[in-house]
């Protein structure tokens, strides 16, 4: 599909491209993974109708503009957007083609009227809980003049709506995403996902170990199970009772062929210790945990609602470590929250120092219209956030090269997906999902072999294959 994404951490994924296909689809997606799936899924549930992926807007009967609203000034770039794409389908319609736009993702849940009204060339503006309704809202758009809204949270689950993906998302590819689990109800002071993504629910379990069985029938070696909350997983088994997350990736790790599994983004609260268990006994569970913590100031995550402290966070660490000695953290931080003073950033600071994280992203607190934390007083000046900002970016970055460069003189299997930029190299990822490149062949592609690390470069690694045999 025509998919662009930007805004990390966002994963580019490309379908093949029809030369000549009966409608064009091109969907432009920003933000996070779960926005990827979503999109590929929106593909297929236009296939029926004769849409089918081009990879410029201009070629498109209908462009989907797939938003994110996590992100400061969400809003504005989107109507900058539409603002390009209006000119695409005026340009079509003086060529004789019609073109429908369509807004989705969470700028459209919390924008929708607004997005009509400002920009009323486009057709339809859709929720991220509506998209298995798209073929109905595209037949009411092609009537004349019909202009279509829907971001009502619906009765019915659209995973029991929407077609069977074609699998996998991406075909060819050997890393595939599966969205298990999807909104929030922890209501983080911060955050709007709770607006845009509703409450949370989960996906039962037997829908969610076909679709991972026909991913793995079509090549895929690591699955990365999606949600908001992805921990909090509570789906309905075959049996009629609830699994969670642990027991659906001891189910995962019998389906033969699937090498890797790992998941995204867990919330320290719901890491019980059936999933801790999980990380020491199943081999394909990655040594690699998305955690956020957000803040290392126990009144900071009382005003964030994080509902967890500090030390609850660190002794946490500690346990995973213990069950899985390998195992590398990543986090979100937050600087800058309403209320924090010097000693809570220090707090934040001695955090990260005492857990070492291999990677993390950081951002600058900005409010979001709605969110409890957006009214509250005792806003951080933006020079404060700046400074914080900088030395905790600097911190984190210290971190991540010195994880980065333990690595060099160690052996650890890579799964190869693909050619390296350079002649002869081909490239993949470590269990800790670091980018690394050896010289070698293509008929490697597709298998995880060992590989011993030689080298740190800015933002991968490299190193020589071990032996040319795969890693069981
Ligand atoms: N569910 C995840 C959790 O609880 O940690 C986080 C999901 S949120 C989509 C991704 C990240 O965006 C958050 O972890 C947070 O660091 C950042 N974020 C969310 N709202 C923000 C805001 N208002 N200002 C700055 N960063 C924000
Ligand atoms: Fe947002 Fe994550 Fe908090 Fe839910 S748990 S409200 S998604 S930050």
């Amino acid at each position: 599909m025509g998919l662009r994404h930007s805004g990390a951490p966002a994963i580019m994924t490309a379908h093949p491209v029809n030369a000549h296909p009966a409608r064009g689809l091109h969907v432009i997606t920003w933000g996070c993974q779960m926005n990827v799936y979503d999109s590929a899924r929106m593909g297929d549930v236009l296939r029926p109708l004769g849409y089918a992926p081009v990879d410029a807007p201009d070629q498109a009967d209908m462009i989907i503009l797939n938003t994110c609203h996590i992100r400061d000034r969400a809003a504005e770039k989107v109507f900058s957007e539409l603002g390009r794409l209006r000119l695409v389908k005026e340009a079509r319609k003086e060529a004789g083609h019609s073109t429908i736009i369509a807004v989705a993702g969470c700028v459209a849940q919390a924008e929708g009227e607004e997005i009509l009204a400002r920009a009323p060339y486009v057709d339809i503006v859709l929720g991220p809980q509506t998209y298995h309704r798209l073929p109905e809202m595209v037949a009411r758009a092609a009537r004349a003049g019909g202009r279509v809204i829907e971001t009502e949270f619906p009765a019915e689950q659209k995973f029991d709506f929407l077609p069977e993906s074609e699998a996998p998302q991406t075909p060819g590819n050997l890393t595939a995403f599966l969205t298990i689990q999807e909104g929030c109800d922890k209501f983080c002071s911060f955050c709007v996902v709770p607006y845009t993504r509703g409450a949370e629910s989960s996906r039962p379990v037997v829908s969610v170990l076909a679709e991972a069985r026909r991913m793995v029938a079509s090549g895929v070696r690591e699955i990365s199970l999606l949600g908001q909350n992805v921990n909090a997983y509570h789906g309905e088994g075959p049996d009629g009772t609830i699994w969670g997350l642990a027991r659906l990736a001891y189910a995962l790790a019998e389906i033969p062929g699937l090498v890797r599994i790992r998941y995204t983004t867990s919330h320290p609260r719901d890491m019980d210790d059936a999933l801790i268990a999980a990380h020491r006994d199943l081999p394909q569970l990655m040594p690699f945990l998305h955690l956020p913590v957000q803040s290392g100031s126990d009144r900071i995550l009382r005003a964030m609602n994080r509902g967890h402290t500090a030390d609850e966070y660190r002794d946490l660490v500690r346990r995973l470590r213990e069950a899985r000695p390998d195992l590398a953290l990543s986090s979100d931080f937050i600087v800058g929250h309403p209320g924090e003073s010097d000693a809570d950033f220090e707090a934040t600071m001695e955090l990260v120092r005492d857990t070492g994280f291999a990677l993390a992203y950081s951002f600058k607190y900005s409010p979001r219209p709605g969110t409890p934390a957006a009214g509250a007083g005792m806003q951080v000046p933006e020079d404060v956030k700046d400074s914080r900002l900088q030395a905790l970016q600097q911190l984190l970055r210290q971190q991540q090269d010195a994880f980065n460069q333990t690595m060099v003189g160690q052996s650890m299997p890579v799964l190869f997906t693909g050619t390296g930029r350079k002649p002869g190299q081909i490239a993949g990822r470590s269990p800790w999902l670091q980018p690394v490149h050896v010289q070698g062949s293509p008929s490697l592609i597709g298998q995880e072999i060992m590989v011993r690390i030689t080298e740190r470069l800015t933002n991968s690694l490299g190193g020589i294959v071990e032996e040319e045999k795969e890693y069981a």
